[in-house]
């Protein structure tokens, strides 16, 4: 067992606040590395590291403060998380999971050889590839850029060879992958952790609705049958053992009637675990934090159903109107993450509702969704 006095986070949004805090009540020191100041994770980490992510020498002295270093997204260079491990430094989870995560192909490449259910998908790099994949796979389909896309970017749904074709010429050179549209019934996840003793616990499967391509709703537990959970739970489990992933993980499905296919691996803390804060006794990030830092995991329980809404900015002001109506609500938690402007769709909060049921939790966070908007500050 490794003696662990400081966290070091690469990633400085949301997420690592989060993160930090529980980290922060735990008893550990926490430095985050982000190219921005005043970072939301660097407003209550001990220190932030304000550097590039691929600030080599930066990435160096983030390793020399810590004793772990982590990440709370995955569009951070490779090469930084490599030279920490070069230097001997312990990053969890390592690179190479890192290295399969950040591309969309390797990934369900993994994700199909680990015995998961995936859509049908082809690799495209150059135009024969296109053309053989609208062969193999047909339409519609959904083709995005296999590095750099989140939140829906980076991705087009094509309906016939000319939409393939020009979502190819859109691309520009970035290699694709051609994977076949689901028209599924709804989307789900799952976050679950690995410690380094093998050791696997999954929280509830949460079923999220997007906007946009954005998240904006996470409904805990999904609405599948308990067969349908089972086997979402399963094949997460699946996939990181056969990762050997350390720390708390999230996979992504989309459910179509009775089947399921793996969307995504984030080998990281994920919005739609937010609700854990509030819903169940260990969050996903004491799971994460346990997990890095070789403390035991136990398996989460669920107190209440729960509905978590995202706060998104809406580009007509920085001031949230609503929250003395929200918090009325004896069974409403509003989480604020100090960021100062509301652009368009930019993940300001979130608030997470329990219920007796979903249905009641739902009926309440719809209510409270309504309570809030964006405004410009008084001027004095
Ligand atoms: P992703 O970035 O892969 O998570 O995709 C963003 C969103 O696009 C997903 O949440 C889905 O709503 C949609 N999407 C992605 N891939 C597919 C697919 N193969 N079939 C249908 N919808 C998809």
């Amino acid at each position: 067992m490794r003696d662990i006095e400081t966290i070091g986070i690469l990633g400085g949004g949301q997420l690592g606040r989060m993160l930090t805090l529980e980290a922060k009540r735990m008893g550990y020191r926490v430095v985050t590395l982000e190219p921005l100041p005043n970072s939301p994770c660097g407003q209550v980490a001990d220190e932030q590291i304000v550097a590039a992510y691929d600030d080599l020498r930066a990435i160096g002295e983030l390793g020399a403060r810590c004793d772990v270093v982590t990440y709370e997204f995955e569009n951070i260079p490779l090469a930084s998380v490599r030279a920490l491990e070069n230097d001997g430094r312990l990053v969890r989870p390592s690179g190479d999971v890192l290295r399969i995560a950040q591309d969309r192909l390797l990934e369900k490449t993994f994700v199909r050889d680990a015995g998961c259910t995936v859509a049908p998908f082809a690799g495209v790099s150059d135009a024969s590839d296109l053309e053989r994949a609208i062969e193999t796979i047909g339409f519609p389909a959904v083709v995005k850029t296999t590095r750099g896309g989140y939140d829906g970017k980076g991705q087009w749904v094509v309906r016939d060879v000319a939409d393939a074709r020009a979502a190819f010429a859109e691309a520009n050179g970035a290699v694709l992958i051609f994977e076949s549209f689901v028209p599924f019934d709804l989307e789900v996840s799952v976050i679950c952790a690995r410690g380094s003793d093998g050791t696997i616990v999954s929280f509830p499967v949460t079923e999220n609705q997007h906007d946009h391509g954005v998240l904006a709703t996470t409904i805990v537990p999904a609405r599948v049958s308990d067969e349908i959970a089972a086997r979402v739970k399963s094949q997460a489990v699946t996939v990181g053992e056969k990762l050997g992933i350390i720390g708390a993980y999230c996979i992504e499905f989309f459910v179509m009637a009775d089947q399921i296919f793996v969307n995504e691996i984030a080998p990281r803390v994920h919005n739609s675990g937010h609700y854990s804060l509030d819903a169940t006794q260990i969050s996903q990030y004491e799971a994460h934090v346990r997990a890095i830092c070789d403390l035991p995991l136990v398996t989460p329980k669920l107190f209440d159903a729960a509905v978590m809404v995202n706060i998104l900015g809406t580009n007509s002001g920085d001031r949230l109107d609503g929250v003395h109506e929200l918090l009325a609500d004896p069974d409403t938690k509003l989480h604020v993450y100090g960021k100062r402007h509301a652009a368009l769709r930019r993940k300001m909060a979130h608030f997470t509702v329990l219920g007796d049921d979903v249905a009641a939790a739902l009926a309440k966070a719809e209510t409270a969704r309504g309570l809030l908007s964006w405004r410009a500050p008084r001027s004095n």
